[in-house]
């Protein structure tokens, strides 16, 4: 670290050096995890899918019928993040926090009404560029989390005991299956190609609907790739050709292998990969736009 100046994080409303960022106990994200997030990836020029993250948090919100939040102000949040931490150049993660306020402990919404508590930070990222060319080993777990997967809430308990059983199994993520169906990932989502058709699960309560999920779904029609939003039943997962992660953090990443069973020929497949060309083509070609200097006014 040395003398690298202090991690700068937001909370509510301020910038503030985060070893002084306190939160009351009474707050209801530590006491219910009564809250909701988002996670932006910067490219170091732009946001990817940001109206998609500030759309999904309106509706997150909305859907906990969390008010107090204004979601005009979260690129501007994430922009002060990167700027403060002096991140603008680099690659990085933002992430943004809403509970519902702090207020004695009582299982319903404070009676009379109680600010949300907001945090905010920026973290330097990068993924895992060897995984990307490999492809990923995961597990398989039985989806035990609640029936609002939709909601991007900071319940994740599901989420986290699940994914660490794959951790300590030395395994990259794991995939859920539920009622006999493959539902996403721990904090991702799962696609998969089987006789040349992409299918993923269709949104709905039980999905965080990715916004990566969105991106290559829009960039599969674009190259003419037939899509089936269907979920893939368990009984058929091994007889799929060809499987992928997507989410703001992994992008488009290939899975080689489930539950010590190989997918396809155990190599990334040929739809995953003219994907991950795609992705990464449209990250170029967005940040080459976003620094496209304003061309000159022609006068006729
Ligand atoms: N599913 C879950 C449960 C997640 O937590 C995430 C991201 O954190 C995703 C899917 C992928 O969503 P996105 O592409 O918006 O990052």
């Amino acid at each position: 670290m040395g003398n690298r100046q202090a991690e700068l994080v937001w909370l509510n409303g301020r910038m503030v050096p985060k070893q002084e960022a306190f939160i009351t106990p009474d707050d209801r994200g530590f006491l219910f995890a009564d809250g909701v997030y988002e996670v932006v990836r910067w490219y170091g020029n732009f946001f990817l899918g940001m109206d998609g993250h500030q759309k999904r948090l309106r509706r997150s919100l909305a859907e906990m019928r969390l008010d107090g939040f204004d979601v005009e102000e979260f690129p501007s949040v994430c922009q002060q993040l990167l700027e403060v931490n002096q991140l603008q150049s680099e690659e990085a993660l933002v992430y943004l926090e809403i509970t519902r306020g702090a207020s004695p402990r009582t299982h319903h919404f404070p009676v009379q009404p109680v600010p949300p508590t907001v945090y905010g930070f920026a973290r330097r990222f990068q993924p895992d560029k060897h995984a990307g060319v490999a492809g990923v080993v995961i597990a398989l777990l039985p989806d035990i989390r609640w029936m609002r997967c939709d909601i991007k809430s900071v319940s994740l308990l599901g989420n986290v005991l699940s994914y660490q059983q794959a951790k300590e199994r030395g395994l990259f993520e794991c995939i859920f299956h539920r009622d006999g169906l493959i539902t996403e990932a721990s904090h991702s989502n799962i696609l998969f190609v089987r006789n040349g058709v992409l299918f993923t699960h269709p949104e709905s309560p039980l999905i965080l609907s990715g916004i990566t999920r969105g991106i290559v779904l829009q960039l599969a029609a674009d190259l003419g790739i037939s899509i089936s939003l269907e979920p893939v039943p368990l009984a058929d997962l091994y007889t799929c050709d060809e499987a992928f992660l997507s989410g703001t953090s992994v992008e488009v990443l290939p899975v080689v292998e489930i539950e010590g069973r190989k997918i396809g020929d155990g190599t990334p497949g040929k739809i995953t990969r003219q994907l991950q060309e795609a992705f990464k083509q449209l990250i170029i070609q967005r940040g080459i736009e976003f620094v496209r200097p304003i061309p000159p006014v022609i006068n006729f």
